[in-house]
């Protein structure tokens, strides 16, 4: 156990205690099947770590912002909690800067990423003084007919792609040949192309790339910052002067789903890049990070009720309230995104006991959708509870509204006295007026008013 509590005991005790509190204090019951908790001390913890990883391996008054991939945990509490760390935001569409902006990250703490951004969304970073990156020639057309039009103070830079190859999950690998992301550099022409576009532009000041992602070993996701580094220094080589003066590094650190280990450690991802790239930490470069998946995934956790204990063909199922309305990923694509399941009694107790291979079913109506199959778990009853581990990225946060299931509650929580728990509500369980007016119940005539010429 390191100062950081990376083994994840302190984890693994924080989430026993809060899902008893959560059976206790009501939060979680036959009306509340299903709920979303986030771990704030484990959170406050990550956070930490990755600032004390950047500042051992950066030279003295480097300037470095970590700015959190919005998209990993899109929830306006959790952005203000990770601003009191001293955390950014990197967004990637209208929703995730208003999102931003709610939680009062400022321009400056708030970095602009993604393959489709509008005239209007463009224009409206650059009024507000947001970093941008350019994710393609197009695009860079754009911000010049906007930079020629008013006075920004944005940071403005380009986003590269150094198609280094993928990892184990081919829909999360950002740097292949053909990935729709940024520049592909070692296209025909295309390091040529951006060697003008910097020489061409001299407030173009900024080079990203973003290579990791789950599934992506460390040396390669170190190679790719390694190259992103190296451009940078042959653009300001032939340029003469330094104009190239922050790089964004992205984010992309995968995540153990295996155990309560936190593995890689940022400390470690820190150490990697020093030794792939020295010079980018000497304190020439000013450095962006975006982390996502691993500054939040460990720190959540899905508890569900099990409605229904059922046998099948010989196998136990336990009919649960989580399925792929909560954890979307490991419903469809179960070999690549599978989770931890632990399971507790009605009381919210670690169930213990034999364990029994059974699957873990979601309330949806179609057959695949398991949080688990063929698990190996203390058997579970009607009325018990089964949790999903490590959900706290990419899952609760990303209802999909399959059979118009409701979006759960969500509630952060930390130890209190005398082993109690505190709970505060991070999003309201979703109303049924709110699905139906999500659903077009403001237009319920709408069809019916139609008619094609000639009919009725
Ligand atoms: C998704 C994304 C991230 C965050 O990725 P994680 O794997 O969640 O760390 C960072 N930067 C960009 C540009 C992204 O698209």
């Amino acid at each position: 156990m390191d100062e950081y509590g990376n083994s994840g005991e302190g984890r693994a005790t924080r989430r026993d205690e809060a899902v008893r509190a959560a059976v206790e204090q009501g939060l979680l019951g036959p009306d509340s099947p299903i709920v979303g908790l986030l771990d704030v001390t484990g959170i406050r913890e990550s956070a930490a770590e990755l600032r004390a990883a950047f500042a051992e391996v950066t030279a003295p008054g480097t300037p470095v912002l970590h700015a959190f991939a919005v998209k990993a945990t899109p929830l306006v509490p959790v952005l203000r909690l990770l601003r009191e760390e001293g955390i950014g935001a990197e967004v990637a569409s209208p929703g995730e800067l208003a999102l931003a902006r709610a939680a009062g990250l400022s321009p400056a703490q708030t970095v602009l990423d993604s393959p489709a951004k509008t005239p209007a969304e463009l224009r409206e970073a650059l009024a507000l003084g947001i970093a941008v990156n350019a994710d393609n020639p197009q695009e860079l057309d754009r911000i010049d007919g906007l930079v020629r039009s008013a006075v920004s103070r944005s940071p403005l830079g380009i986003r590269v792609n150094p198609q280094l190859g993928g990892g184990s999950i081919g829909a999360t690998s950002t740097a292949t040949a053909t990935s729709k992301f940024g520049v592909a550099l070692r296209d025909e022409g295309a390091r040529e192309w951006v060697m003008r576009a910097y020489l061409d532009r001299p407030w173009l000041s900024r080079l990203h790339a973003h290579t990791g992602s789950q599934g992506i070993p460390l040396p390669l996701m170190a190679q790719g910052v390694a190259e992103t580094y190296a451009l940078a220094e042959e653009i300001n080589r032939r340029i003469g002067r330094p104009q190239i003066d922050t790089i964004d590094i992205g984010g992309g650190l995968p995540v153990n789903f295996a155990s309560d280990v936190t593995a890689p450690t940022y400390a470690e991802y820190a150490r990697a890049l020093r030794e792939a790239a020295p010079g980018l930490f000497d304190g020439r470069y000013g450095l962006v990070t975006e982390f996502g998946r691993s500054l939040l995934a460990k720190h959540g956790t899905i508890v569900a009720r099990v409605e229904y204990a059922k046998s099948a063909g010989g196998r136990a199922v336990a009919v649960t309230h989580a399925g792929v309305q909560v954890a979307t990923r490991t419903v469809y694509v179960p070999g690549s995104w599978p989770l931890r399941i632990t399971a507790y009694d009605g009381k919210g107790r670690p169930k213990s006991g034999p364990e029994v291979v059974q699957d873990v079913a979601g309330p949806a109506c179609f057959a695949g959708d398991l949080l688990a199959e063929g698990r190996a778990l203390p058997l579970l009853d009607q009325g018990d509870y089964a949790a999903a581990l490590d959900t706290g990225a990419y899952y609760f946060a990303h209802h999909y509204a399959y059979n118009s299931l409701a979006r759960p509650g969500i509630y952060g929580f930390v130890p209190a006295h005398a082993g109690g728990v505190r709970f505060a509500t991070v999003r309201d369980p979703q109303t049924l007026s709110s699905i139906v007016a999500e659903s077009g119940g403001a237009h319920a005539g709408a069809l019916t008013t139609l008619h094609a010429p000639g009919s009725r």
